[in-house]
């Protein structure tokens, strides 16, 4: 018997002319996974990838193998399936030797069926009713057929070149491949936003970098490491990511001893959003990307948004804007970053917080502020000493 994966399309599905530019790409991010598990044949037809060990190794990790292919942007569903010949007794065969397996203590289950190939003598209802049948007897009275709310869905698919039975995918990352539209720098913070901020961006096949802003040692070596985590987290989709770590301590002493409490957020932030594009610059990077919601927080008022953008001349992107902050926590424990999101270490905004932050701040009077302190050679410092840390999958 042979057992394969089939790992079918989200987006690329829908796509005219450029298709094969993505596709080309997905495929290579798969093949990369897949490289260290064993040997596979990679090959891609009809919106589905198809994944077939070819060697033992591949073969004992086909478990990893979904894994892998479960967080690759661009899939929307994964299944195994197993390949039968396109002759509805070698798909009965099939049936009764491949799907008891999943079958183990399940009450209920269906069986549907997909003719891609519409040449096939059997319709989909017919194909459906002879491998419920077929699954029917060789599990005995064990299993009863609910067409409405089944344990278990037993799928037939008749492709082009092959039959495939399964028992049901599993939900792949969606969005589009890794890469295929271009790179951006998320700022990253050791909160729950910004971690899903750049999550949503990455699964948009944006190529994303992380700069972190610390304030050691207002903030402690933990907060940093918690934040390399995050980024080690996204790695399950990214595989890799840097994150460019910029000290802003003397910034923000600057700022106290120089400036109006009220504004020490949103000039910090003004500094931030400088440093980030100049990062972002020098690492090819052609946006930035922040975790940002319309009205969260003081500093995320529309008019304070006004005042940190008036600083970059990129566009800013903030794939949370419009997101309660029960959905935002929702997206992170999904992805798996919120465990450690509320770790409770330090970030560099919440030193020195002023007591009464600006909501609706002036730009005059912000850019009065700014001119009371040289932020200029206090970030070109703060750039200078900029440390780099690749961030990578834990084994
Ligand atoms: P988060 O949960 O992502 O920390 P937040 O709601 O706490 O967000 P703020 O602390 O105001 O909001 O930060 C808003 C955004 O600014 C963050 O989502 C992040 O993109 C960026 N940011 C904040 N602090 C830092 C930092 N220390 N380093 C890098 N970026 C930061
Ligand atoms: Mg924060």
């Amino acid at each position: 018997m042979k057992e394969v994966i089939l790992a079918k399309y989200g987006e690329i599905a829908l796509k005219g002319m450029n298709r094969s530019q993505f596709e080309a790409i997905l495929v290579r991010e798969i093949k990369e996974r897949l490289a260290p598990l064993g040997e596979f044949s990679v090959t891609w037809a009809q919106s589905t990838v198809y994944i077939e060990p070819t060697d033992e190794a591949a073969r004992r990790a086909t478990d990893d193998a979904v894994y892998e292919v479960q967080h690759v942007f661009g899939i929307n569903a994964v299944a195994r399936a197993a390949v039968a010949e396109k002759d509805i007794d070698a798909i009965l065969t099939l049936a009764k030797e491949y799907v008891p397996r999943f079958l183990a203590g399940v009450k209920t289950f269906k069986a549907e069926s997909k003719r891609s190939d519409k040449k096939f003598p059997l319709t989909s209802p017919q194909i459906s009713a002879a491998v419920g049948h077929a699954v029917c007897q060789v599990m005995g009275g064990r299993i009863k057929v609910d067409v409405n709310n089944p344990d278990v869905t037993v799928v037939t698919e008749i492709r082009e070149s092959n039959a495939y039975i399964h028992a049901g995918s599993l939900p792949g990352a969606g969005g589009l491949p890794y890469g295929s539209n271009g790179k951006a720098m998320l700022l990253l913070s050791g909160g729950i936003d910004s971690p899903v901020a750049g999550f949503m961006m990455a699964r948009r096949g944006v190529r994303v970098e992380a700069v972190h802003f610390e304030s050691y040692p207002y903030t402690s070596e933990q907060a940093r490491d918690k934040v390399l985590e995050l980024a080690s987290i996204l790695c399950e989709y990214t595989r890799s990511m840097k994150v460019h770590v910029i000290s802003v301590t003397k910034i923000q002493e600057e700022l106290r001893r120089c400036c109006d409490e009220d504004y020490f957020t949103l000039l910090l932030r003004r500094s931030m959003m400088r440093l980030a594009e100049r990062v972002a610059r020098k690492y090819g990077a052609s946006a930035l990307v922040t975790g940002e919601a319309i009205g969260q927080v003081a500093s995320q008022t529309m008019e304070a948004l006004t005042v940190t953008d008036e600083v970059v001349n990129m566009p800013v992107f903030r794939p949370c804007i419009g997101m309660d902050k029960d959905e935002i926590v929702t997206r992170a424990r999904q992805i798996g970053t919120f465990e450690t999101s509320v770790l409770p270490y330090e970030d560099c905004c919440t030193v020195f917080m002023p007591r009464r932050p600006k909501t609706r701040p002036e730009l005059k009077k912000v850019l009065a502020q700014e001119s009371k302190y040289d932020y200029k050679t206090l970030e070109d410092e703060a750039f200078a000493g900029a440390v780099t840390y690749p961030a990578g999958r834990k084994i």
